[in-house]
């Protein structure tokens, strides 16, 4: 169908990477790659995928990137509960300048681990100069939406769908909130306060999702817009994502992501002080459960 190995699958020799990175032509192929695990962000991944942005960033051969997930699904969110969740643990820190969380309790904590490793990276990640587009299959779940919110537009699959469950947790969506921007904001209620999975085709007909193609057309057709894309010049194409991007920061968003920024963390410090952790008590299992027994109400 296309050169290149699928969505589905890592290329051979990265199969161990939790992100994989691959170049052909004017394109950059980056894909998460804890398969196993429903590729679950973990913060070893959110470094790897922040270096291999980086990396297409500077090689100016590529024109455009596509982020995709392999395996079944694009992602099912942050990690709550693999053993790789790795939120003890140190990295070089680059979306902000704030001190590191390891050695911090509490609110200090949270705040300093989730302004560098979700908010601010998600929002380094959008100002990533070269057009982005994220290949969506399957599960595309809390974490999961932030990183194809970040990316420029959305090109899914008719088995993807979206959802964004965390009011479940008493907590008012995922750190970056850009629900009312990206689809209207009596849609981004529905979204929010049922935990429904949306579909591809319901996320189109909002805005959300630019396209929505069979399984089996889902790469051929990304990549056919990424080489439609690189035939634009490199520099034009850097200042009309920005162009844009300032355009949606005046609508407000990131000065709305801020504010409810607060309001989420306001929320984990609830849970930790009336429950038993920051999420309400509930893991990864619980989650999926509690989604199930709705689902089934
Ligand atoms: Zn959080």
């Amino acid at each position: 169908m296309t050169d290149g190995v699928p969505p589905s699958s890592a290329p051979a020799d990265q199969a161990d990477e939790v992100v994989t990175y691959e170049v052909r032509g004017a394109v950059a192929r980056i894909r998460l790659n804890r398969p196993e695990y429903r590729n679950a962000q973990n913060s070893a991944m959110t470094y790897a995928l922040d270096d291999a942005l980086r990396r297409a960033t500077d090689d100016d051969s590529v024109k455009v990137i596509v982020l995709s997930g392999t395996g079944k699904h694009f992602s099912a969110g942050h990690d709550i509960g693999t053993p790789g969740r790795d939120v003890d643990t140190s990295f070089d820190r680059r979306a902000v300048i704030w001190w590191d969380h390891v050695d911090k309790e509490g609110g200090d904590q949270r705040f300093a681990r989730e302004s560098e490793v979700y908010l601010g990276m998600c929002r380094r990640w959008r100002e990533v100069p070269k057009p982005v587009i994220a290949m969506v299959h399957g599960a595309c779940i809390a974490g999961g939406l932030m990183l194809a919110w970040s990316c420029d537009f959305i090109i899914a699959s008719d088995d993807a769908f979206f959802s964004d469950p965390v009011v479940r947790m008493g907590i008012p969506g995922v750190e970056y909130f850009a629900h009312p921007w990206v689809m209207n904001p009596r849609a981004a209620k529905e979204f929010l306060f049922t935990g429904d999975r949306f579909s591809a085709r319901r996320a189109r007909e909002l805005g959300m999702v630019n396209q929505v193609v069979p399984r089996d057309e889902l790469e051929s057709t990304v990549l056919a817009m990424a080489e439609r894309i690189a035939a634009m010049p490199r520099f034009g194409l850097a200042l009309t994502k920005k162009a844009v991007n300032q355009a949606e920061d005046l609508m407000g968003m990131r000065a709305g992501m801020d504010s409810v920024f607060g309001l989420h963390h306001f929320a984990h410090a609830h849970n930790a002080e009336v429950s038993t952790d920051s999420l309400g008590g509930l893991d990864a299992r619980a989650m999926a459960a509690e989604n199930k027994k709705q689902a089934g109400a």
